[in-house]
């Protein structure tokens, strides 16, 4: 099970966008990484194809998850997730207030 879910808030502790927050928009949990909005953000000067103008669009590519730390929806700090067993499912919570996190 994957400790990202999307419409997690994470914030950035490493790399060029430190300190930023965001929502995750999108989870590769095979490759370990999440895409967050406003997080990774590059600029990619693009030529005239059939489908497209050309100008500077805007790619939001996926940031490593070691990069990125939770932050709780109930007690709003960074936080680490866990998991506990309700019956059979597996439920995540939030390490600092032990809070549920949605799943
Ligand atoms: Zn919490």
């Amino acid at each position: 099970m994957f400790k990202f879910k999307v419409a997690d808030e994470v914030l950035v502790t490493v790399g060029r966008d430190k300190g930023r927050k965001g929502k995750v928009e999108k989870v590769f949990a095979r490759e370990n990484k999440l895409v967050v909005a406003g997080v990774n953000v590059y600029k990619r000067h693009k030529k005239v194809t059939k489908n497209q103008a050309a100008g500077i669009y805007e790619i939001t590519r996926p940031v490593d998850v070691a990069k990125l730390v939770l932050i709780c929806p109930k007690c709003q700090k960074q936080t680490r997730v866990g998991f506990v067993l309700e019956g059979k499912v597996k439920k995540r919570i939030c390490k600092k207030c032990g809070g549920r996190l949605a799943s």
